[in-house]
């Protein structure tokens, strides 16, 4: 017989299999030899009280052998040979398991990304944070696997669709993720461990006769009739299919000024833009899970994270994507402008915790005068010709810029400690932070718009209302985190997903404004990978 399971233990005892069997004999009254096993089908912690549990939904085996019960395996055909051939710009999630879902459907993919494999990759990651030199087709947002390569790794979604959530975790396991993703509430990859599961994916879609092509940049397409012919890369090369799936992320910049260019419609769209914050990981695991800091959360606990939000004046401040025990990284794709993002390895085993802390971003807020303001004169009198779609990108622009001045150049960050830029007076000193690239000490009231740093500075004092200890000088503040998404969303039909007016351009992912995340952009690739296959019936 088989039953589940809900028990509540102790951290210690919810690590430990034996226990778990006895806990189990005991809640169903039958001795412990009578269950020859168990799987675990959820777990999630429960901080809310002074003690903290641990939550297991369990399935038992009682008088019966147990068999675990393994996720599907998804069987991949072969599409060397078909007729359908759809094109990919960009090999991040949405690009990646786009094609995996083509192939799934019997369409041939064929990936056209700008940057460099996984490994290559890591090299320049390297130069980067070493000596401050900038790739800007090889970075944290550019390359194989896209912005979710060398992150943390999250794989939660505020997404509800729980199937296409499940077959995303189920081919990432497949491809090599640790089977937890599949039961833990908050699962997690980590920096180290992404870049072999992308090679694996990789090794997927050219074994079944996809095709994926490394340095090459979209630049142009051309339109007959309504559909795109050929797109032409930054090498010359021309590439045909059926269709075009655009999935180059929030930082294909030039992907949006090329749409704009061809009369492709794009509309502005409202993101966040803040600060990334970082405390000492023992200080939150002390507030999350209630114990002393000296004593620290013990040997089962993993480091806390934390998730705030706060309206400030009608305008929302909020938390992203926090990175336990990780490491604040330099995230720009462009010379001479900083942004800054988070990543953790999977053992999550920094000395620091680090989040983004953003704010509201509305068209409203940024509109008047905004187009004056760019700094870039070629850019500024190209645009200032069109209408208002590039505004929030611009302005974007405009802070990142202000950002790497501010820093004194080279990728270091204008920082702040917390409670100095509450009181607007720069740090005399700045508390250790994990950011690689070093930090500079401003009042970056200075640096960010004063929409935003007004509502941060009311945000945070309400965060540390929320989370005794937060709000402290040990924190420091490193600007700016400013891709929190896209700010220009490229539309697209809502059944059919295809562009209004290019019938076989599909608009994909975080960059098109259809995904926030991993999981968000991976199942936005399933989907209009869904669509492209009904257009074969
Ligand atoms: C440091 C960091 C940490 C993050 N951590 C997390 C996390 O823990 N969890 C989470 O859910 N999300 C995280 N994110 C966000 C997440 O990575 C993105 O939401 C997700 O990758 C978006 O997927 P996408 O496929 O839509 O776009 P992207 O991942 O941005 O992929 C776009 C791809 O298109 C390519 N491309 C761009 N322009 C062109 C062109 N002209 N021609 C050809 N190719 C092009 C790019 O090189 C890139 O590979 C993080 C992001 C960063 C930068």
């Amino acid at each position: 017989m088989q039953q589940e399971i809900q028990l509540q233990l102790s951290p210690k005892d919810a690590a430990d299999a034996a226990t778990i069997q006895t806990e189990l004999a005991r809640y169903l009254a039958v001795q412990p030899k009578k269950i020859s096993g168990f799987q675990i089908l959820k777990k999630s912690i429960d901080a809310r009280k002074q003690e903290v549990k641990i939550n297991l939904k369990l399935r038992a085996f009682v008088d019966e052998a147990f068999q675990e019960i393994f996720p599907p395996e998804f069987n991949f055909p072969d599409v060397r040979r078909s007729k359908n051939r759809s094109i990919i710009i960009g090999a991040g999630p949405a690009g990646l398991f786009a094609a995996l879902e083509l192939i799934l459907q019997g369409i041939k993919p064929i990936i056209l990304e700008r940057g460099k494999d996984v490994r290559e990759r890591r090299r320049d990651l390297a130069i980067l944070n070493r000596e401050g030199i900038l790739n800007e087709e090889s970075n944290y947002c550019f390359g194989e696997g896209g912005a979710g390569t060398y992150s943390d790794g999250k794989l939660y979604t505020r997404s509800n669709k729980r199937g296409n959530i499940d077959k995303i975790l189920q081919l990432l396991v497949q491809f090599g993720a640790d089977p937890s993703i599949l039961y833990t509430a908050h699962p997690h990859i980590g920096t180290n461990k992404l870049p072999g599961i992308i090679e694996s994916i990789r090794s997927q879609i050219i074994g079944s006769g996809g095709e994926v092509h490394f340095n090459q940049k979209l630049t142009d397409f051309s339109i007959e009739r309504s559909l795109i012919k050929s797109v032409k890369t930054a090498t010359g090369d021309l590439f045909e299919g059926d269709q075009v799936i655009l999935a180059t992320g929030h930082s294909a910049k030039d992907i949006f000024c090329l749409l704009e260019e061809k009369n492709i419609l794009i509309e502005p769209k409202p993101f966040a833009l803040g600060v990334r914050i970082e405390h000492p990981q023992q200080l939150i695991d002390s507030i999350q899970y209630h114990c002393p800091v000296w004593q620290g959360r013990g040997n089962y606990l993993p480091p806390a994270s934390y998730q705030l939000v706060d309206q400030v004046n009608n305008r929302g401040v909020f938390s992203f994507c926090m990175c336990p025990g990780g490491i604040i990284a330099t995230a720009s794709t462009s010379q001479e402008m900083l942004v800054v993002n988070g990543w953790s390895p999977s053992k999550r085993n920094n000395p620091f915790a680090n989040s983004g802390m953003v704010v509201q971003v509305e068209l409203e807020d940024v509109m008047k005068g905004m187009r004056d303001k760019v700094e870039d004169p070629d850019r500024s009198v190209r645009r200032r010709k069109t209408s208002e779609r590039l505004v929030l990108h611009d302005f974007q622009e405009m802070v990142e810029r202000k950002a790497f001045a501010s820093g004194g150049g080279a990728y270091v960050a204008p920082a702040q400690r917390m409670t100095d830029f509450i009181n607007g007076k720069i740090s005399n000193s700045l508390p250790a932070t994990s950011y690689l690239r070093g930090v500079h000490s401003v009042d970056i009231n200075e640096v960010l718009p004063e929409f935003i740093s007004k509502t941060l500075r009311e945000g945070f004092k309400s965060f540390g209302k929320k989370m005794k200890g937060y709000l402290t000088e040990e924190a420091i503040i490193v600007a700016p985190e400013s891709r929190t998404s896209s700010p220009v969303r490229i539309p697209r039909g809502q059944e059919k997903l295809h562009h209004p007016q290019i019938k076989n351009l599909y608009p994909c992912g975080e960059g098109a404004g259809y995904a926030g995340g991993i999981v968000s952009a991976a199942m936005d690739g399933i989907k209009v990978a869904h669509a492209i296959q009904a257009t074969h019936q």
